[in-house]
Order: structure tokens, then C-alpha cells, then sequence
């Protein structure tokens, strides 16, 4: 099946009692039992749900795994990946990812005696200086949040299988209609599903992708003696959502394109973070690994001045300031005061997340009018 068909179709059926086409919302907790354990395949909704399970078969079916696992939101997800570790253990991550990720590590896990080592990933030899026989996992998001580098998710996984490391791969930018980390050699791929799967930021969630059964195990059993898990109303969003990620995406990537040309010819601004530009640093390797460029765009004006920045975000009519991205409206954000905001400043201005750096989720509107909202913010 080709992925377009799969969004819709893949790893569903219809529903077993009356035929409907769309999966129930199985609003229960509990399933009856006609003896003690004598059940449909259900007993308890943080273990199993009808209306999860359907989520869950169309997200293992795009990505081309074989096991999806939805949580109640990405951190849910990511928590649940670091839940296979223990004290001791080392991972090896990306060091420009989203804040809430760099969070969870550093003032969470490290404290229960995980360590995180933080590697520009762009030459993904520097791994290997890292690498030592307490490493477990590398931790890679590509095109990463908010600086858009793209990292080889097939030179990474080369490093991480000669060493057995698992690789893990946060494709919430990219979504699989742009890029399938499994195909190329990661172990589990995950989504804040709240972004582009859902697509239409009216829910939170995270997911997993895995293609290997032991893993699979493994991670639902966290996910059930965790119970991060999404209620059935969420599920049904987030499954019709997936309906429409193609189609959505194409014209993603059809503004982003546009905007990003756009905002590169303009004289206020300094440098365009899009990984569709044939300067971008990782080009060549975004060009082998996705189908096309997507819809998130970074850009920096000059003088680097922070004020000028929010006023630029405060002046957006069209664009919407706020968290979060992938939905169908263009949203705009200022990392440094929002999305980065948990990161020192020192460190986040190591990976070019600078005072006046704005991010862009363009959604999937007219391009003329995202361009004149841009213009006549800048101006
Ligand atoms: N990963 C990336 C790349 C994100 O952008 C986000 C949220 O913005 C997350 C993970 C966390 O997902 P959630 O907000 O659904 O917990």
C-alpha cells in the first residue's frame, strides 16, 4: 500500500458491531467479563482501548513498523522510551532538540543517575567519541527544533548498530509523509502527536513506532505500569487527523517553500533557517533522507535585537503567536522567551537559538496572505 492510501486505510477495519467506518469513541474504563478473564480482548483502558488500538494500527502502519504505542502526550512518549534505562546508563542526544525534551533529560532522568551527553550531530562521527560501554541510547530529532539542522538518520544508525545502541528518532517536524526513520535504520520513532498527526491543534498526545517485537513488549509495558496512555475522544481525533496528513503536508511543504523564498529576499531579515535551501548546511542530506522540505521555518532579523523580535511576533495578524506547531493555521513563535525558554541562555545560544530568532509553523492558507501578514509585520 502507498502512504497515501495508508493514511487512510492502514491497519484498519471496520468497526466489528455495526460496520461504521470510523472507529467508535469507546468512552469506558471497563469491559465485561463473562468469568474472570473471560473477555473480548479487552479489560482496562489504560491496557487496551478499541478506539486506541484503531489509533495505534494506523500510526504502526505509516511509519512502516509494526507496533504503535499512543500516549497522553510526546513527553508521555519520550518518558516511557527513557523508562528502558537505568541508573548509570548514558544517552547520546542531539544537542538543538525541543525544550521540553532537553527538560525531561537534564532535570529529570539525570537525577534518577542517567546520563545525557549533548552532540551536535551534523557530523555524525562526533558520536562516537561519546560512546562508551555504559551508552544505551542515541536520541536524535531531525530537522531539529528550532535551528532546522538535519542530522543522517542512516550514518546514525550505522554508529549505533556497530556499537548496540538503540536509535531513537523524534520525527515530529518531518511527520513520515516526509521521512521514515525505521526504513533507515532507527528503532523507534516518535511523534508529539499533538503537531502534524493530529493536525488541527486541538489535542495533545505522543506516540511510539517500533518494528521489533521484544521492543514492542517492552515499551507496553511501560506503557501500562506507567499509564501515560490518551483517552478514547483523543484517539478518534488524532486517527482522523492521519486521514489527511498527505494532503495536508503537500501544501505544508507548498507554503513553506514560499515563505521561506520570501522571507530570504527580504532586507530585514538575516539568515532563513529551512532546510530546502540549497545552502542549507545539511541540504544534500535532507534531499536523501525526506521527500521534501515541510512547513517549519526559522529565521533571525538583523541586529539581533530581542524587542524588535517580539514586536515583529506582536504585529502578526494571520500567523498566530503561539506554542506549538503542525496545525492547519500558521502559528509563530519567539523560542527564547517560549519553546526554549527551560534552556540557560548560554547554551542555547551555543546551538543559534539568539534573542531574535523566530520560528514558523506555516500552515496551509493562501501563501499570499502569510506573506503579506510577514511583510507587514517586519515592516
Ligand atoms: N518533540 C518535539 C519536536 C516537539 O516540538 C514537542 C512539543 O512541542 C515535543 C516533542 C513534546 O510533545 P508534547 O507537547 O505533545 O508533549
Amino acid at each position: 500500500m502507498k502512504f497515501n492510501t495508508k493514511t487512510i486505510h492502514g491497519g484498519q477495519k471496520h468497526d466489528p458491531a455495526y460496520g461504521a467506518v470510523m472507529p467508535p469513541i469507546y468512552q469506558t474504563s471497563t469491559y465485561a467479563q463473562s468469568t474472570p478473564g473471560g473477555h473480548k480482548g479487552f479489560e482496562y483502558s489504560r491496557t487496551h482501548n478499541p478506539t486506541r488500538q484503531a489509533l495505534e494500527n494506523a500510526l504502526a502502519s505509516i511509519e512502516n513498523g509494526t507496533h504503535g504505542l499512543a500516549f497522553g502526550s510526546g513527553l508521555a512518549a519520550i518518558d516511557a522510551v527513557m523508562k528502558l534505562l537505568k541508573p548509570g546508563d548514558e544517552v547520546i542526544s542531539t544537542n538543538d532538540l525541543y525544550g521540553g525534551s532537553y527538560r525531561l533529560f537534564t532535570k529529570i532522568f539525570q537525577d534518577f543517575g542517567i546520563k545525557f551527553h549533548f552532540v551536535g550531530m551534523q557530523d555524525v562521527s562526533k558520536i562516537e567519541d561519546y560512546i562508551n560501554e555504559n551508552t544505551k541510547l542515541v536520541w536524535v530529532e531531525t530537522p531539529t527544533n528550532p535551528m532546522m539542522n538535519i542530522i543522517d538518520i542512516k550514518g546514525v544508525s550505522e554508529i549505533a548498530k556497530k556499537h548496540k545502541l538503540l536509535l531513537a528518532v523524534d520525527n515530529t517536524f518531518a511527520t513520515p509523509y516526509l521521512q521514515q526513520p525505521l526504513d533507515l535504520g532507527a528503532d523507534i520513532v516518535m511523534h508529539s502527536a499533538t503537531k502534524y498527526l493530529g493536525g488541527h491543534s486541538d489535542v495533545v498526545m505522543g506516540a511510539l513506532v517500533v518494528k521489533d517485537e521484544e521492543l514492542a513488549d517492552r515499551l507496553y509495558f511501560v506503557q501500562n505500569a506507567s499509564g501515560a496512555v490518551c483517552g478514547p475522544q483523543d484517539s478518534f481525533l488524532v486517527l482522523r487527523g492521519i486521514k489527511t496528513l498527505h494532503v495536508r503536508m503537500q501544501r505544508h511543504c507548498e507554503n513553506g517553500k514560499k515563505v521561506a523564498e520570501f522571507l530570504e529576499s527580504h532586507p530585514k531579515v538575516e539568515k532563513v533557517y529551512w532546510p530546502g535551501f540549497e545552502f542549507h548546511p545539511n541540504h544534500e542530506v535532507a534531499k536523501s533522507q525526506m521527500s521534501d522540505f515541510g512547513g517549519m521555518i526559522s529565521f533571525t532579523t538583523k541586529g539581533n535585537n530581542y524587542e524588535e523580535a517580539i514586536k515583529t511576533v506582536e504585529n502578526l495578524k494571520v500567523f498566530t503567536l503561539a506554542e506549538s506547531l503542525g496545525g492547519v493555521e500558521s502559528l509563530a513563535g519567539h523560542p527564547a522567551s517560549m519553546t526554549h525558554a527551560s534552556i540557560p541562555k548560554e547554551e542555547r545560544e551555543k546551538t543559534g537559538v539568539v534573542d531574535s530568532l523566530i520560528r514558523l509553523s506555516v500552515g496551509i492558507e493562501d501563501a499570499d496572505d502569510l506573506i503579506e501578514d510577514l511583510n507587514q509585520a517586519l515592516g
